[in-house]
């Protein structure tokens, strides 16, 4: 897939608890995907989705909070991303927190290079548990000079608005070069 010009390696990073592997399971679910079947190699999911009338192909990477195989798999997850939804949950503080420093990270393993990202503020339906708002997690994206979007994976919104915003920000760059 290094060769296919419109095939994406999309990293979900962020704390353990704030929804990663659920948004990458409504990914694998997705309906109206190009292929019917995604295809799921452990922690890698791929599936072709029509976004504004161009196919794309994401290779969605839900390794981060793999234990078993020690740190290295978070640098190569910091290296090997064409794109990264850094998620945190709307109702843990400290998951917001530990967004920032991800992106700081994330900037200093990519120096030159103008990497797509989208912090994603997950768990929007608790709304009586909310420790982050919105406008916080609008400013922190403006800071960090990354797209913003809040989503539930357990009501399914904006999920698929997610999976076709990061496509965007990729081709937005690929077309600017
Ligand atoms: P990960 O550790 O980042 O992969 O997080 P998981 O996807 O395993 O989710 C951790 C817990 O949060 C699970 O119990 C999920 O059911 C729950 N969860 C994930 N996303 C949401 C959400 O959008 N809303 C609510 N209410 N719970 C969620
Ligand atoms: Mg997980």
């Amino acid at each position: 897939s290094e060769s296919c010009s419109n095939c994406y390696r999309v990293v979900l990073i962020g704390e353990q608890g704030v929804g990663k592997s659920s948004l990458a399971n409504i990914f694998a679910g997705v309906h109206d995907s190009i292929d019917s079947d995604c295809e799921v190699l452990g922690d890698t999911y791929e599936r072709t989705l029509m976004v504004d009338g161009e196919s794309a192909t994401i290779v969605l990477l839900d390794m981060w909070d793999n234990k078993r195989e020690g740190e290295w798999i978070r640098d190569h997850c910091m290296k090997v991303g064409d794109a990264y939804l850094i998620v945190y949950s709307i109702t843990d503080r400290a998951s917001f927190e530990k967004a920032s420093e991800l992106r700081i990270q994330l900037r200093r393993a990519r120096q030159k290079e103008d990497i797509p990202i989208i912090l994603v503020g997950n768990k929007s339906d608790l709304v009586r548990c909310r420790e982050v708002s919105v406008a916080e997690g609008r400013a922190c994206a403006v800071v960090f000079d990354c797209k913003f979007i809040e989503t539930s994976a357990a009501v399914q919104h904006n999920v698929k608005e997610l999976f076709e915003g990061i496509v965007r920000q990729v081709r937005l760059r690929r077309d600017s070069k």
